[in-house]
């Protein structure tokens, strides 16, 4: 379980937090880790589409004016704050054992000093619990919370992010894409997407987001429901997606891509449906657990 002390800790900073999250939107960050802001942005734009008139209320209600009412816009305020609100870092991912392609939250769910649920499987968890809140006398900040959570949705879902502990999810891995040097998890993070945004939809993050919802809506329609579906009425589970995140990585992610490869064409296209079947299942259980959590 997550430490709470510790969480009510950070708490104490919220204050200091708004004010350097409004700061934080005038610069543009190098994005180390988590989908690009358009990754994120796809997530959260399909995931709104999708909340129940309660669930849209209340995300309307906690977004800040700032937002304009559109969750996408702010998607990776959690990236962009993580320089400065240190203890959020290691919320971003899960580090498992090299090779073993399996994760599990008792083994794998840490930070770097060993602290237990300080992982993104952990943060969801808590991040939830938190907006349960919601109507309540509270002292969490749920705007923050809402923050988080729909950005550490989306990171549970790149494969890397649940990814090898001594590459650092692929950070370490020198690769090639097309012509340029890049690490393996920057192109999981950006290049498939801008790669796919440029030669198939105009360079127009609407176009790949349409594509995608009419995948959720015709392809992978009969899948959808399993995707939304958590055991046991919990309100999320990010342990399964944490699961298939390093399932992915093994099976498409780090295959045929060791240090030193030139990932051209047949990578992308192969690799392509993978990071678009991902962004949907992102979407559609941010857009469930939010549901399920605003009722
Ligand atoms: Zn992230």
């Amino acid at each position: 379980m997550i430490c709470v002390v510790k969480w009510r800790r950070n708490m104490e900073y919220y204050h200091k937090f708004q004010l350097l999250a409004v700061v934080s939107l005038m610069f543009v960050f190098p994005n180390a880790q988590g989908w690009g802001e358009d990754g994120h942005a796809i997530i959260c734009r399909i995931a709104q589409s999708r909340l129940s008139d309660s669930a849209a209320e209340a995300v309307k209600n906690l977004l800040p004016a700032y937002a304009q009412n559109d969750l996408g816009n702010v998607c990776s305020w959690a990236d962009h704050v993580r320089f400065y609100l240190h203890w959020s870092a290691p919320l971003h991912f899960a580090d498992t054992p090299d090779s073993l392609c399996n994760f599990q939250y008792n083994r794998d769910c840490m930070d770097e000093n060993g602290e237990k649920g300080r992982c993104v499987v952990g943060a969801i968890n808590n991040y939830t619990t938190q907006l349960l809140d919601y109507g309540k006398d509270t002292q969490y900040n749920l705007t923050q919370a809402l923050l988080f959570l729909s950005h550490f949705m989306g990171d549970v879902h790149q494969p890397l992010h649940v990814g090898f502990t001594s590459d650092k999810g692929g950070n370490l891995i020198n690769v090639e894409w097309y012509t340029r040097k890049q690490n393996l998890h920057h192109i999981w993070d950006v290049n498939i997407i801008e790669t796919a945004e440029e030669r198939f939809y105009n360079s127009d993050i609407n176009g790949f987001t349409n594509a995608i919802q009419e995948n959720i809506t015709k392809t992978w329609s009969g899948q959808v429901k399993a995707w939304e579906t958590c055991n046991s009425n919990q309100a999320t589970c990010p342990e399964i997606y944490a699961s298939e995140g390093i399932k992915a990585a093994c099976q498409s992610a780090y295959k045929d891509a060791p240090e030193g490869s030139v990932l051209e064409d047949d990578y992308f296209l192969s690799r392509l449906p993978v990071v678009s079947f991902r962004l949907a299942q992102g979407g559609v259980r941010l857009a469930a657990t939010l549901n399920r959590i605003f009722g």
